[in-house]
């Protein structure tokens, strides 16, 4: 830390964003990653915007904006762009919560929540996660705090059924309620309807993974018009062109294709079967998933004993050093290819080391 740096930020510890090692070094499952690239219409659009960045970008993302509203059934003015869904979860941070709004979110969460409320000076409460990482509804119920709710969960890749969030949005009408759905496609339910009914609720989203469109950084905000207001009260006192051209372009690209993005989810819900079965005959305890990942541990080899042995094989995965889940690891679902090689991979290990 330089002598410059600005005491109110003297211990932020940064979030840790996961290992991207050059390309085809691993077998990449680690940071959740669509395992598929994104699909022709979005790399022609982003193309065909590169010509002309000479100039600023749509500061209302107009045509993505239109677009999106129009597929998921909301008005324009319930839905804000943002750069990734993390800048979207910041924003939140900023906008609702301070001493009066203090944040509340699971002990085992998106490791980014605790980072925010930091950055932001927002005092925290982490609720601890029930020994089965499922989410104990009524430990938020009536709290009086800006609640954040990653659904499905993750590193845990559980869900919670739409009915539990609105017990929860319902007894906290005073406070807002983040629906961090990151991975909701690869689930059942998503609560974007919902907005018409809550004017506490507030859901982000993003096209990082289900969309294939990780390093276009690409999120949304979505909730009725007088929330999405004040979230363009911050953005626009921080950065007016937050999604730039080439993005704008890829995400209206890959919402052209929309059957693109339902074959690739189905795919990787298959896969995601194929991977838990394989773990469970294995012997591993799997956490029930409704994400593109699965976590894991095996009830005789340490998190860390796992995670080594299948980078030792070319195979990157995400361990936690979190006291609680340190046993555990995060496996993306990937191709059948690359599920086929974490499993082969995982029945070395066990073989040799039994
Ligand atoms: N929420 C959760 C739960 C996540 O795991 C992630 C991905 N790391 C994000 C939000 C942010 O994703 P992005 O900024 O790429 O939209």
């Amino acid at each position: 830390m330089s002598r410059f740096f600005s005491e109110k930020y003297s211990s932020l510890t940064p979030y840790t964003p996961g290992e991207q090692p050059p390309k085809n070094k691993f077998i990449k499952l680690n940071t959740n990653e669509n395992p598929f690239p994104p699909s022709p219409l979005t790399v022609e659009y982003a193309a065909r915007a590169a010509e002309d960045l000479q100039l600023y970008s749509n500061i209302g993302c107009t045509a993505l904006t239109e677009k999106f509203a129009s597929l998921i059934g909301i008005g324009e003015d319930e839905v804000v762009f943002t750069n990734g869904s993390d800048e979207g979860l910041n924003f939140a941070f900023m906008a609702f919560c301070d001493e009066d709004h203090p944040a509340a979110f699971p002990d085992i969460t998106y490791g980014f929540y605790p980072v925010f409320a930091q950055l932001n000076n927002v005092p925290y409460t982490e609720i601890p996660l029930s020994d089965d990482m499922s989410i104990r509804v009524e430990d938020y119920l009536g709290i009086g705090k800006t609640i954040f709710l990653a659904n499905p969960n993750a590193p845990t890749g559980r869900a919670l059924p739409l009915s539990d969030i609105e017990r929860i949005l319902s007894s906290n009408p005073d406070n807002i309620v983040v629906v961090d759905e990151a991975y909701a496609d690869f689930g059942e339910e998503s609560a974007v309807g919902l907005i018409h009914k809550y004017d506490n609720l507030v859901v982000t989203q993003t096209f990082s993974k289900s969309r294939s469109l990780a390093g276009g950084r690409l999120g949304m905000v979505i909730a009725c018009p007088e929330l999405i207001r004040d979230i363009n009260t911050i953005k626009f006192s921080t950065n007016p062109y937050n999604v730039s051209s080439l993005t704008q372009a890829a995400g209206l690209g890959c919402l052209t294709d929309e059957d693109y993005t339902r074959r690739n989810i189905a795919v990787i819900k298959n896969n995601r079967q194929m991977l838990s079965d394989g773990l469970s005959k294995m012997g591993f305890f799997v956490v029930p998933s409704s994400s593109n990942f699965v976590f894991t541990r095996h009830p005789e080899y340490s998190g860390e004993f796992i995670y080594t042995a299948l980078r030792e094989r070319g195979i990157l995965v995400r361990h936690f050093t979190l006291e609680r889940i340190k046993d555990y690891n995060r496996i993306t679902v990937g191709t059948e290819e690359q599920v086929s090689a974490v499993l082969k991979a995982l029945k070395d290990i066990l073989e040799e080391n039994s």
